[in-house]
């Protein structure tokens, strides 16, 4: 992407058979994807990695930061593989018809299904409902043995097909957040560098807490997405934000888990929180559907994209649409250009917001709340920050200024994340000799790479003395020459 025609909004990009070799990833990157994710419910760590290197290789050779994202599969419930006599993998249910649910392995009884989850006939209750692929599928319980079987009503005709996804909105589930598959996935993971790792199911802070003392003890440098997609989520949602760095809204499995009408005003409810505590959010699921087939988006799905960039949305994520879509190139640019219109519009943009005076980082988030305001009454082009944690990266995004946001930092994993903060670019600086000669260098780099020209207005945070690396105390106007 080139220096004058990046977004702000981030745009996720999910790797599946569609994008997977060197030369879609590349023109991926080049059409605007700012990360891609990695589906650990599908594909083997083998083909992980291969993708992993590639991505590594085309940062280098394309000198961008493009972000890795690796998400976990968490505690997915799935039907087994459906066996029957034309082999295409699904039988048509009709409703009133009378099925079985069971968590042996192999039982060849007519209207018996193989279900992943071990306790379910302990943990579901009677008249509990059970949907199946994306709710496509409503079953409601008749009975339980309590041990390894249970009966269910159809409640209306469809599919049941091999390996799609189940969802129990009303049963407490007890597979614990991270499953043995996680674990092995963590595993693989922790060997590599990725940037991003994302929980699925989170239902507790609890669950975040455990994910962070894992990466800790294996001091790998990811940050953590926490994926909301169920009821107890988004009762706990204010201590989720809090231990996590980033918050997914994931519409997919949170529409089937909630009532679907009620989803849109948890987004809006969710991108509110975490702008206000700093927290990058991403608006996932079904964004671009229409395009896993079509070449044209559907004017609704424009209008999607649309408000979530208008909401304030740090990022937007392509599922299928480039994991198995026909036209995953055509998918990024068009989203692309709905985000490149949005961001035109001057009341996207926010300026300060309410301070902490408790906070221990009062004072670095009272200059970054200035930096915005001064930013807007001065239509400075770019603030220019140096970080070595990133919290000044995250604090000044989270005000949404129009001007861009340039991160210089010696904390070489911040690089790719960065790539997921809405606004923020992020490049690599390890010289401190004098704040002069500093501000110099970085206003020459982002002259050089054309992200600031000739009589651009920017802004320059930073610490003094620079030596002592600490927290922003700085600000200084120039012109650039
Ligand atoms: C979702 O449910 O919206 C989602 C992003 O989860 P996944 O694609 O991992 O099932």
């Amino acid at each position: 992407m080139s220096a004058s025609n990046f977004t702000k909004t981030k745009i996720i990009a999910t790797v599946g058979p569609a994008i997977s070799d060197k030369a879609n990833l590349r023109a991926l990157i080049e059409v605007g994807v700012d990360v891609f994710r990695l589906n650990f419910s599908h594909g083997s760590h083998e083909a992980h990695k291969k993708v992993i290197d590639t991505i590594h290789s085309l940062n280098k050779e394309l000198e961008t930061s493009v972000a890795i994202l690796a998400d976990l599969q968490g505690p997915k419930i799935r039907v087994g593989k459906i066996e029957n006599k034309d082999g295409s993998g699904k039988i048509a249910l009709k409703k009133g018809d009378k099925v079985f649910f069971t968590t042996k392995e192999n039982v060849k009884k007519k209207n018996y299904y193989y279900i992943s989850y071990q306790d379910i006939a302990k943990d579901i209750d009677i008249s509990h409902r059970v949907l199946v692929d994306d709710g496509k599928l409503e079953l409601k319980v008749i009975s339980t043995n309590t041990v390894d079987e249970v009966e269910l009503e159809v409640m209306n005709d469809a599919f049941i097909s091999s390996n799609k996804g189940v969802n129990l909105p009303d049963t407490e589930i007890s597979i614990p957040s991270l499953t043995e598959k996680d674990s092995k996935d963590l595993e693989f993971i922790f060997t590599q560098e990725v940037h991003w790792i994302a929980l699925s199911f989170v239902r507790s802070a609890k669950d975040m807490i455990k994910l962070r003392g894992l990466s800790e003890f294996k001091n790998h440098p990811a940050k953590l997405v926490a994926k909301i997609e169920k009821p107890e989520a988004l009762n706990e949602i204010d201590e989720i934000i809090a231990e996590s760095d980033a918050i997914m809204v994931a519409r997919g499995d949170l529409g089937v888990e909630i009532p679907v009408e009620k989803t849109p005003l948890a987004q809006k409810m969710i991108v509110r929180k975490c702008i206000e505590c700093a927290k990058p959010v991403i608006i996932a699921t079904q964004m671009m559907e229409s395009m896993i087939t079509n070449p044209v988006p559907t004017r609704a799905e424009v209008s999607d994209v649309g408000n979530a960039v208008f909401d304030g949305a740090d990022a937007v994520m392509l599922s299928g649409e480039t994991a198995v879509g026909k036209y995953p190139v055509k998918v990024v640019k068009t989203m692309h250009s709905i985000i490149r219109q949005l961001e035109n519009e001057e009341s996207i943009y926010r300026r300060a917001g309410k301070l902490n005076k408790k906070s221990d980082k009062f004072l670095s988030d009272a200059i970054c709340n200035t930096v915005c305001s001064l930013a807007h009454q001065i239509k400075a082009k770019a603030i220019i920050g140096m970080t070595k944690s990133g919290y000044t990266a995250f604090t000044v995004s989270s005000k949404r200024p129009n001007a861009n946001i340039f991160v210089f930092t010696e904390n070489i994993a911040l690089l790719n994340q960065a790539s997921l903060i809405w606004g923020v670019r992020a490049f690599y600086y390890n010289k401190f000799s004098s704040t002069d000669q500093t501000i110099a260098d970085v206003q020459a780099i982002l002259k050089k790479k054309g992200y600031i020209k000739v009589g651009d207005v920017v802004i320059n945070t930073g610490s003094m003395p620079i030596a002592e690396r600490g927290p922003t105390n700085t600000i200084k106007v120039s012109t650039i020459r």
